[in-house]
């Protein structure tokens, strides 16, 4: 079967590897039909670096993927715990926790600390035609979504987990910074969610122009304005309520807290490249803010597929760009350039 490996740095290439085994008990092998590419996928094909070691062999990226199953392991059930059939669709949670420590137990899984990240050094991500995973991580897809919008419930995942974090409430103010699908989502949510006030920052236009058209009151490009003095100015130097960081940069975390009122919240969703989290301590205590630092996702996928089948958010107007996966390198290299339109490239395997 064919899969795109990362060998180092920008060097991706197209190979063939032997096709897996039969699933085990409580797996499912699944046909990739689907992979997105991430801001995370960016970053390791950057540096070369999958995870938190160099990684030692050539490594298999991708963590957004849907799939079809093709065969099942003896007692394998799905996420809502149901039987799965050959040939369903399924949206796969790339985050695999133990479900026997602690923070398992207590209902957070998305904290376990013996979790596998499909896609993450050492475990294998889906850029290839076939793969084994868990059934448990599986969500079917329901006919009425595409295969390429998959991929994109991953990310629905990550911005639903932010918003319960965020406890906005009907007619709070809220600032999101950071348009990338992952930001774009959360706008969405949260007007959605009835909020009166809604900023969001990006320095890419048409990210910028599609916040405006999913509800942001105030969707502003940080080249043409200070972001702190644009939400004062707007507020009547109150603030807003609730204030979302879902960039990469190193400044905007300190940027989102100069925005809040005093008593908001600071919900922090982006992962900066050089791992510092940057916040003069001083605004954050004048202010008593709460912060909160968003990790992965619970149990989000139903809710996900929910409001995506449901068309109260259509993931497909994200889909920017598709490529076949023998297009991997080209893809990537464009999509890291952060070509003209980009919001989520998805990579078709086949299925
Ligand atoms: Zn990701
Ligand atoms: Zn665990």
């Amino acid at each position: 079967m064919r899969v795109a490996k990362l060998y180092g740095a920008k060097d991706i290439r197209i190979e063939t590897m032997d096709a897996p085994p039969a699933p085990q008990a409580g797996e499912v092998l699944l046909n990739i039909g689907t992979v997105g590419l991430c801001g995370s996928d960016l970053h390791m094909y950057e540096t070369g670096r999958t995870g938190y070691t160099d990684s030692v062999e050539p490594f298999v990226l991708g963590h957004e993927f849907m799939g079809v199953v093709t065969a099942v392991g003896e007692g394998a059930l799905d996420g809502n715990h149901k039987p799965i059939t050959i040939g369903q669709r399924m949206a796969v949670d790339p985050c695999v926790p133990c479900w026997r420590c602690e923070q398992c137990e207590h209902g957070h899984p998305n904290l376990c600390p013996n979790h596998s990240f499909y896609g993450l050094f050492p475990d294998h991500g889906a850029l290839r035609e076939q793969m084994i995973v868990e059934a448990r991580n599986c969500f079917p897809m329901p006919d009425e979504l595409s295969d390429e919008t998959g991929p994109l419930l991953e990310t629905l995942g990550i911005a639903i987990h932010a918003i319960d974090f965020s406890k906005i409430k009907i007619a709070s103010s809220v600032a999101v910074i950071g348009a990338g699908p992952v930001g774009l989502l959360i706008t969405k949510l949260a007007s959605m969610m009835g909020v009166s006030k809604l900023f969001t920052f990006d320095k890419l236009t048409w990210r910028v122009d599609k916040a405006h058209e999913w509800g942001a009151t105030h969707a502003l490009n940080v080249n043409d304005c200070d972001p702190v003095e644009a939400v004062m100015e707007a507020t009547n130097g109150r603030g807003v309520d609730v204030a979302i960081e879902a960039a990469f940069a190193d400044h905007t975390v300190q940027q989102a807290a100069e925005m809040l009122r005093y008593g908001g919240r600071l919900v922090l969703v982006g992962i900066p490249p050089d791992d510092q989290l940057n916040l003069k301590h001083s605004v954050a205590r004048r202010k008593g803010l709460t912060i909160i630092v968003s990790r992965r996702m619970k149990h989000t996928y139903p809710r996900a597929i929910e409001l995506a089948t449901s068309g109260k958010i259509n993931l497909e107007e994200l889909v920017s760009h598709k490529y076949d996966i023998s297009k991997t390198a080209e893809a990537y290299a464009r999509n890291f350039d952060y070509d003209k339109g980009i919001h989520k490239l998805i990579l078709t395997v086949g299925r």
